[in-house]
């Protein structure tokens, strides 16, 4: 299927194409869970960059009737879906710290895996404000994966020549790199082949090495209770997971979950508003509240809907 976008000066030609089941790769054992809501306009970068605000804009969601993997499908060709990241922008405004900190406390789990780590991979690294963090939590060897060049040029000079401009992909890094811990926050979501970017980060991995994952998880009690209104159903998203299928996509990688839980995110309290899918006039008066009664910078902990996995390397066990 082949679309012309009117909209834009420069008009993409995007083609739809339909997306196999990551696990079992079938095309068409899948029950519709969503039909979809976007239009060609949605396919501009500022939809794609980080962190912008949810607006419900998602491809058809399936999943499959063998595995339980909820997929977007027909999606955008791979080559649409890299220009649009490659041109992303970088929006993470105030809630960098509370991101710095969510993380790092990822990293203390993962530094128990790995206690000896020196090195330390990230893919979809940003503007590498983790890298910083990771070097803080003492890890002197820090190198990122980016694919937005806005947002790798906002990264401190002398972690810009750390940072990959590229998506994570076969032989990316000399032959016999390898990393202690490989981090992948909220970007296994946006891949359209996980197994593929995972079975390259198990190459990468040393052999008493850990990959930490965060990511959204399709069976937290936020995703249940709002269903399709909620901010995970979309169109950035083309796989999403529970505990149990991220379970089977690590072990088709080559990988073994060793740990997997609900992550508690550190926000501040406007932040949460501004996700929740309150009508438009009440969202604005409760950010009004907060911003004259300060309430909204109040920093809280919670379940927002994520899970966090740590995995080694299969042969390990
Ligand atoms: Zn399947």
């Amino acid at each position: 299927m082949i679309k012309k976008n009117t909209i834009h000066d420069d008009p993409p030609i995007v083609r739809l194409l339909p997306s196999p089941c990551a696990l079992c790769g079938s095309y068409d054992n899948s029950n519709e869970i969503y039909p979809s809501n976007f239009d060609l306009e949605a396919f501009n970068p500022e939809v794609f960059s980080a962190r912008r605000l949810p607006d419900r804009i998602h491809y058809r969601m399936v999943e499959c009737k063998k595995c339980n993997l909820l997929r977007s499908d027909p999606v955008a060709d791979s080559d649409t879906l890299l220009q649009l990241y490659i041109k992303s922008t970088f929006s993470y405004g105030n809630q960098i710290n509370f991101l710095k900190k969510t993380y790092g406390r990822y990293l203390e789990l993962a530094k128990k895996v790995s206690p000896n780590a020196t090195s330390l991979l990230e893919i979809g690294c940003g503007s590498g404000f983790f890298l910083e963090e990771a070097i803080k939590h003492g890890i002197p060897n820090v190198w990122g994966v980016e694919p937005s060049t806005n947002a790798a040029s906002q990264a401190p000079i002398n972690l810009q020549k750390k940072i990959i401009l590229d998506v994570m992909r076969p032989n990316l890094f000399p032959k016999d790199t390898t990393f202690d811990i490989i981090c992948l926050f909220q970007v296994l979501d946006h891949m359209p082949d996980p197994v593929g970017t995972l079975s390259e980060c198990q190459k990468l991995l040393s052999p008493n090495g850990v990959i930490l994952i965060l990511n959204h998880d399709i069976d937290a009690w936020s995703a249940k209770l709002l269903g399709e209104s909620s901010p995970i159903i979309d169109i950035e998203h083309t796989y999403l997971y529970s505990k149990q299928t991220l379970a089977k996509i690590l072990e088709a990688a080559g990988l073994k979950a060793v740990e997997q839980g609900c992550a508690w995110n550190s926000y501040d309290i406007s932040y949460l508003v501004k996700l929740f899918p309150f009508p438009k006039f009440i969202k604005s008066f409760i950010l009004f509240l907060f911003k004259v009664t300060l309430l909204g910078k109040v920093p809280v902990r919670v379940p927002l809907g994520n899970l966090y996995s740590l995995s080694v390397k299969k042969q390990e066990f």
